[in-house]
């Protein structure tokens, strides 16, 4: 048993994990992660801070000034983009096709806005014509709110055209690329995406707990007519932007996870000495790695082959097998992490990530080899 005295220093296995996030650490943003503690006024920490900014824009391809990490995890993100965007009242149409889009229906609810919920079966990316049928019903929503790629199903939906039909129907938009982001083109300004939220623990090599974010002229022009405060002080951007906004008159909100942001400075450096697009190609050339040796497995994608994520693979559970035990085996055996299904999928599907830096040949063999030895 586990006492106060018998306690002693944590030492994690080494695993690999390619499961829904988090995804490997590069060894780089580790070493980079325990480099010594600055002050969080201090000014080389302050020029790191323009860097991560720099490096952000590049990595959502944009020129949007407000560009920056939230201090917190993906859904600190998520929260940030709706509480700052959704006034009461406000309507909002969200898309759901899986787990995430019903935390942004919650996240509306929350801020005081109505959700009007557009939904798909899970596994199936979004409906355009659905959405744009809402669009006309509701000419006075505000905001059109979806999920890029969707993690628990490893769906993939058309964000550029999402985006067009919100613009066209006087929305704005509140777009999820947490798992998107580094894996697949993510293109900020060419899509003219409104406010948008990531997460540094899927594509992007990094450890958990910073959610990189980047919003429009149209987005900051809508929060600066707020008629209510944000009721988050925390995620108030008017406040963050006090912190994050010019290097020159940096003043205190709250203190920034210092090490935390070395590690994200080093993993968009990696992202950058490598090159978005060839980022891109590699997420996808592995993936069809994956998919010759899955089906020479015998085994099935659930996704229709034009909506999958080539960083996020659901791989359909045979008849008869017992899919937790197959995954206990993998971690025990193998060191290897896969994922289980969620909500209606939960039991039906595995879920393989190959993200980031996870995302190589090397994993792809190994993650097959395990299987084989492990089904049935
Ligand atoms: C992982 C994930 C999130 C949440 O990110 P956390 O860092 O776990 O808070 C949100 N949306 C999607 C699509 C995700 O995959």
């Amino acid at each position: 048993m586990k006492t106060l005295d018998n306690l002693q220093q944590f030492t994690p296995p080494v695993r690999t994990l390619m499961g829904p996030g988090p995804s490997d650490v590069s060894p780089r943003v580790l070493q980079a992660m325990a480099r010594p503690t600055l002050g969080h006024l201090d000014p080389l920490f302050i020029d790191m801070m323009e860097e991560v900014k720099l490096l952000l824009q590049y990595a959502f391809q944009t020129q949007n000034t407000l560009t920056i990490p939230i201090s917190g995890p993906g859904s600190a993100g998520m929260e940030a983009c709706f509480v700052n965007l959704v006034e009461p009242g406000d309507k909002i149409i969200v898309c759901q096709n899986g787990v995430f889009g019903g935390r942004m229906k919650e996240n509306v609810e929350r801020s005081g806005g109505i959700p009007i919920l557009i939904e798909d079966p899970w596994g199936t990316a979004i409906d355009l014509n659905k959405v744009e049928t809402a669009l006309k019903t509701h000419p006075d929503a505000k905001i059109l709110a979806f999920v890029h790629a969707e993690t628990s199903t490893g769906v993939r939906s058309d964000a550029q055209q999402l985006c067009k039909l919100a613009h066209n129907h006087h929305c704005l938009t509140i777009v999820d690329t947490v798992t998107s982001l580094g894996g697949i083109p993510v293109k900020v300004d060419d899509w003219q995406m409104d406010a948008v939220y990531s997460g540094t623990q899927k594509c992007l090599s990094c450890a958990p707990g910073l959610s990189p974010v980047t919003f429009s002229e149209q987005a900051i022009e809508k929060i600066k007519q707020r008629q209510q405060k944000v009721q988050s002080w925390f995620l108030d951007l008017n406040l963050v932007m006090g912190y994050w906004g010019t290097a020159a008159k940096r003043s205190y909100h709250h203190t920034a996870p210092i090490n935390a942001l070395y590690g994200l400075h080093e993993a968009l450096l990696i992202l950058k000495e490598e090159g978005l697009e060839n980022s891109w190609q590699r997420h996808t050339q592995n993936y069809e790695a994956l998919r010759i040796g899955i089906e020479n497995l015998g085994l099935s994608f659930t996704v229709a082959e034009a909506d999958r994520l080539p960083q996020l693979n659901a791989i359909n559970v045979p008849e008869g097998v017992d899919e937790a035990q197959i995954r206990a085996r993998l971690l025990n055996e193998y060191n290897l992490e896969i994922g289980a299904g969620l909500g209606s999928l939960a039991g039906k599907i595995w879920r393989i990530g190959l993200m980031g830096y996870a995302s190589n040949l090397k994993n792809v063999s190994y993650c097959l080899k395990a299987l084989a030895n492990t089904l049935p």
